[in-house]
């Protein structure tokens, strides 16, 4: 870690244009955020009411009533908030400003004399504040606070709701830490930490980063503090599910630099590992920041859908063993994933290694984007890699599986987290030094990028994923000079940088192309990455025996509309080529052409179960879309991984 960290850029300075990606960022805008604007406000005709403006004027004492919704409903302001904050860094909107505002004036009103900010316990359990930390989510809220007022205030140079925030991180200092009097706890639901740092980067305050890192070392250290407060008198258990408490839940079994795999709740995990990342490096703790590779090699090593999900079981939404990957009845629910990408990016500013943005793309690619239809209005929570509509049924193993996206929530987590994520991917795409611009993801734009003391204005111009040709131009060039590192993906081949018609000098290290360049330049990278059969460890019990198709970052699918029903008779023949298509599909795609076998059913009877019929197989031509885009031509099987013809 004695390398300095690389910087995300500044959101206001990036334009986003892109043939791949626009599409959906400029949803946020067009879309999501009005549409939950109205699903926060109670106006979408069939979809879960939220309550939440209702419940922060409650509080407020503009209006009388009842708090609705869980505990950490909050939160669905919060993450709407932030991503307003980043889209109004993108984009001027007067109008939407001022809706914020007026909802900042709401938050600030409900916020108590001592800077306590939860509606819930405010309006419910006043006598019960801080005494359910194991699920009350009082801190996991908070975090989302902090997270949103940090983003409003990078959008609009507004302090008001930063303010509030800080207000709430100082009551958080005085009530949590190792001293005497205060609470020895930590979250029930890890979030407030990486808030908290957030915090801390924006006001330099440095106690909100001291208690960041008291809550994760103090995580599991001793008796386990939940099972403590869930025998203190007037505890109340909130969620049924967590009746039977095991800290391996809420990672808080052992000391979290003594955990080496993955365990319990996906996002909880996510989360925090993504804080210790950022922690480690502040505080220069080796220890920390081998406790966060170990957990990442576990995860991308042993407990990683392909399409970048995790968190394996449908119960409890957590991690299980490794190589245990089901693919109908999985969870990998969208905020996971991109949990997992906040701790690959933090990963990789530290240690300047482009394998963590194998996999940052992986998820980003495929399940964020699968987790939003491409109209922006409806979202799954839970990613499964293989659907069989009828089967999802209510009061069943597979009754969290949803075959087709659902317009809201009730724990409305993922659609916001989508917007955020979409809104803020220029944070991905670039990551900054002092003399150093790094280029992580493939996606056309234009930016204006802080160097240490300088700006360098970048440009990127590409059609991938569908096409492997990146133009990159960097103009104002220090007179000093400066690095320029283009990652390599894991499944380029014949990785080329040309400059002026000739190959540009580069050495590679860790994965990207590193290029001195003394004036401005454009260069532009191509490589080959068609589509291609891959095939899971064959510890992964679920996958064995079957090939997934891949081109690039895409993971892709075969779904009924295109391929007719059961696809579990299928077989792919992995020997033959796989054809390539343009596609008007979903603003254009490269289908896949697939050549393989299906199982006859010719032999079978009507209610005959078994039978000695030998097994038929006939040619077919199947094909294939990206993972992403499954479930937008209507309800249907799909699957990801089919078995391979041998
Ligand atoms: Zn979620």
């Amino acid at each position: 870690m004695e390398q300095q960290k690389l910087h995300s850029i500044d959101l206001k300075k990036i334009r986003i244009k892109d043939s791949f990606w626009s599409k959906h960022v400029n949803l946020v805008k067009d879309e999501i955020i009005p549409y939950q604007w109205d699903a926060m406000n109670d106006r979408i005709p069939g979809a879960e009411p939220s309550h939440c403006l209702d419940n922060f004027a409650i509080a407020a004492g503009r209006q009388t009533g009842e708090h609705y919704g869980a505990v950490f409903q909050d939160t669905d302001i919060a993450k709407w908030l932030e991503a307003v904050g980043f889209s109004l860094a993108a984009n001027a909107d007067s109008k939407l400003e001022e809706t914020a505002d007026e909802v900042i004036d709401l938050i600030a009103e409900a916020q108590q004399d001592d800077g306590y900010l939860d509606t819930y316990f405010i309006i419910k359990e006043p006598n019960r504040k801080w005494k359910n930390l194991c699920e009350g989510h009082e801190l996991y809220t908070a975090g989302h606070m902090m997270e949103a007022a940090v983003a409003y205030y990078q959008g609009t140079g507004k302090e008001k709701f930063l303010n509030v925030v800080k207000k709430l991180a100082d009551l958080l200092c005085e009530t949590f830490g190792e001293e005497e009097g205060k609470i020895h706890a930590y979250p029930g639901h890890q979030e407030v930490e990486v808030g908290l740092i957030k915090l801390y980067y924006v006001t330099g305050e440095r106690r909100y980063l001291d208690l960041a890192k008291y809550f994760i070392d103090a995580r599991g250290v001793g008796e386990n503090y939940f099972l403590r407060e869930r025998k203190e008198p007037g505890y109340r258990n909130i969620f049924p599910e967590l009746v039977d408490y095991q800290p391996t839940y809420s990672q808080s079994d052992r000391p979290v630099r003594e955990q080496n795999a993955a365990e319990g709740h996906a996002v909880r995990a996510a989360y925090m590992y993504s804080a210790m990342a950022e922690l480690a490096y502040e505080y220069q703790d080796q220890e920390l920041m081998d406790a966060c590779v170990r957990l990442w090699n576990n995860i991308v090593g042993k407990q990683m859908y392909i399409t970048g999900g995790i968190g394996a079981s449908g119960i409890l939404e957590r991690f299980t063993t490794d190589y245990d990957l089901p693919n109908d009845c999985n969870y990998s629910e969208s905020c996971a994933s991109i949990g997992l990408a906040m701790f690959g990016i933090r990963m990789a500013n530290i240690t300047r290694d482009a394998a963590y943005i194998d996999t940052v793309e992986r998820a980003l690619y495929n399940t964020v984007l699968a987790g939003i239809a491409l109209d922006g209005k409806s979202f799954f929570y839970v990613n499964p890699l293989e659907v069989w509509p009828d089967n999802c049924m209510e009061r069943t193993s597979k009754e969290h599986v949803k075959p087709v996206r659902q317009k809201w929530f009730g724990v409305a987590c993922c659609p916001p987290n989508i917007a955020r994520t979409l809104a803020s991917m220029g944070q991905y795409i670039y990551s900054a030094g002092e003399a150093e611009l790094y280029v992580n993801l493939f996606i056309s734009n234009e930016a204006e990028i802080d160097l240490g003391s300088v700006s360098v204005q970048a440009e990127i111009n590409t059609k991938f994923p569908f096409e492997n040709e990146v133009e990159i131009t960097v103009n104002h060039v220090p007179l000093d000079g400066m690095t320029l590192a283009v990652r390599i993906p894991q499944y380029a081949r014949n990785y080329q940088v040309m400059t002026d018609g000739k190959a540009a000098a580069y050495c590679v290290e860790k994965g990207y192309a590193l290029l001195t360049l003394d004036k401005d330049i454009r260069i532009t990278v191509s490589f080959e990455a068609p589509a291609e059969y891959v095939r899971a460890n064959p510890n992964v019990r679920a996958d064995c025996g079957k090939a997934a198709v891949v081109r690039g970052p895409l993971v892709y699918c075969l779904e009924e509309i295109d391929n007719g029903k059961n696809l579990s008779e299928l077989y792919v023949d992995t020997s033959r080529e796989i054809e390539e298509t343009d596609s008007e599909l979903f603003g254009g795609i490269k289908k896949l052409t697939l050549k393989g076998k299906r199982i006859g059913e010719a032999d079978w009877n009507e209610g005959e179960l078994y039978g000695r019929h030998p097994l038929t197989l006939t040619d077919v031509t199947l094909q294939a879309i990206p993972y992403a885009y499954w479930n937008n031509r209507g309800m249907g099987e799909m699957t990801v991984w089919v078995r391979e013809l041998v």
